[in-house]
């Protein structure tokens, strides 16, 4: 087992992935900007290191001053949670080179999925059913684009192979607009990304959300942990998650379970990872995949009962898979509602002290969060304080509990979105299950 692992991350992830640490006797190092002394994984690591400023950019991005903690340290590998630079192939080629591993995929799988166009081919090779398109970066051909777009059919998305977080996208629904549409993506994905390469895709116009959780080992063993439905958003931002997706056509998500897996096996994959898919008409459509732990991935704990940042750092320490697919089973039913920071009507940004804190109790509720009360919500990171995630041995059950969690927490001090997941959870649409992924903002009138 690793000795020593330095977590390069913040908030609930940080203390997600101490608790692990210790629960495998695993030394645990925090690093943490100025603005976050106070965090409470910070405070329970064995040692904690400052490391820049509070921008993220000289903190929890800076390069050097992360691998430099973990020489000093004398850390064993590094655990750099989501975000930040969880998918950045950079980072995990300089700490392996530096001699630490790194908790995750091989650099080159970071980098190849980290580009859309050769993730997609990627995925097709190994039989996971993708988006009908352009199959391969757009040229400068304008006939040939206009043809590409005729086979697919309008409406089509043009996006850019290295986006990221919702951004880099263009919808096009008919031919007049395409190649206006492709130039001004292709500069947009030159200034944001340093790389401006755009493909095409049909655009579907109600798909769902639905993603596939899996863990391999790199040494020949892969599983999946099922599915969860990630339809809520809002500007590309997932709000609320449950596990399973309810109401998939069984056939085909058995299919699509499968075939993960096996692409798995064929990159080679190692660690925890997600595949994402759009869901329409019976079918699923790979969009792209997540190198790294995702933050929903408590509910799919709570149905499998399969400690994910367990298994990752197991993976890391060299370890095989200590679960065989044929044991994984889904047991029940769980929900995740984010707890973000903010106002429930404006979405703007509430950091500030937190005068009260009380999380949720009783059996199936589980809150993943560094607040205390007394602490003060920094204003320079991500605004998620928390998340709230209960289960159920049927979905019912499990929403009761949620709306029964909702009401119990109390954060006091700063604005929540607490408001807007009680009137979620009670919304007629979302009880039945399988709402769409524009379902939200259409809901909220934005
Ligand atoms: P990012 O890496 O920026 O998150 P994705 O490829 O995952 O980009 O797409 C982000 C979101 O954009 C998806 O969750 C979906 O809402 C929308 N989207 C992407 N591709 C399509 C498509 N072909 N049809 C419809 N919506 C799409």
């Amino acid at each position: 087992m690793l000795d020593k692992v330095l977590i390069a991350n913040r908030g609930e992830i940080a203390l997600r992935i101490l608790r692990a640490c210790k629960e495998l006797g695993i030394k645990t190092v925090a690093v943490h900007s100025k603005a976050d002394r106070e965090l409470m994984h910070v405070r329970l690591a064995d040692e904690a290191v400052c490391i820049g400023p509070a921008p993220s950019a000289q903190s929890y991005l800076n390069i050097p001053a992360l691998i430099s903690a973990a020489e000093v340290t004398d850390s064993s590998a590094i655990h750099p949670g989501y975000g930040f630079l969880s998918e950045n192939a950079n980072f995990a080629e300089q700490v392996e080179r530096s001699g630490f591993v790194f908790i995750g995929p091989r650099a080159e799988t970071i980098r190849l999925m980290g580009d859309k166009v050769s993730a997609i081919e990627a995925m097709k090779k190994a039989g996971v059913p993708t988006v009908p398109g352009s199959d391969g970066p757009l040229g400068d051909d304008e006939g040939d684009n206009m043809a590409i777009a005729r086979r697919i059919g309008y409406p089509v998305i043009i996006k850019a192979a290295a986006g990221g977080g919702g951004r880099g996208m263009r919808v096009v629904h008919t031919e007049g607009h395409l190649l206006s549409a492709i130039t001004v993506t292709r500069t947009e994905a030159h200034a944001a990304f340093g790389d401006g390469t755009v493909y095409m895709e049909k655009f579907l116009e109600r798909p769902r959300h639905v993603e596939v959780q899996v863990l391999a080992d790199g040494q020949g063993n892969a599983i999946h942990l099922y599915d969860r439905d990630c339809s809520l958003q809002r500007r590309h931002q997932k709000v609320l998650e449950e596990a399973p997706a309810p109401g998939i056509d069984p056939k085909a998500r058995a299919e699509v379970l499968e075939a993960c897996r096996q692409a798995c096996l064929e990159i080679n994959y190692r660690g925890a990872g997600t595949f994402e898919f759009l869901y329409e008409d019976g079918q699923f459509f790979f969009i792209e995949m997540n190198t790294r732990v995702q933050v929903e991935h408590p509910v799919t704990e709570m149905v499998t009962g399969v400690d994910i940042v367990r298994e990752q750092l197991r993976i890391a320490s060299g370890l095989p898979l200590s679960i065989r697919q044929e044991d994984v089973k889904i047991n029940g039913h769980a929900f995740e509602c984010r707890i973000n920071a903010e106002d429930s009507r404006t979405f703007m940004p509430s950091p500030g002290k937190v005068t009260l804190y009380h999380p949720p109790g009783g059996l199936g509720i589980r809150m993943d969060s560094h607040l205390y009360t007394g602490y003060t919500v920094p204003p320079h990171y991500d605004s998620l304080i928390g998340k709230l995630i209960t289960w159920g041995d049927s979905r019912e059950i499990a929403l009761t509990r949620m709306r029964n969690g909702l009401d119990e927490l109390l954060v006091e001090g700063i604005k929540t979105n607490t408001d807007l997941h009680k009137d979620l959870v009670r919304d007629g649409h979302f009880q039945q299950g399988g709402v769409n992924i524009h379902y939200l903002e259409k809901k909220l009138g934005s």
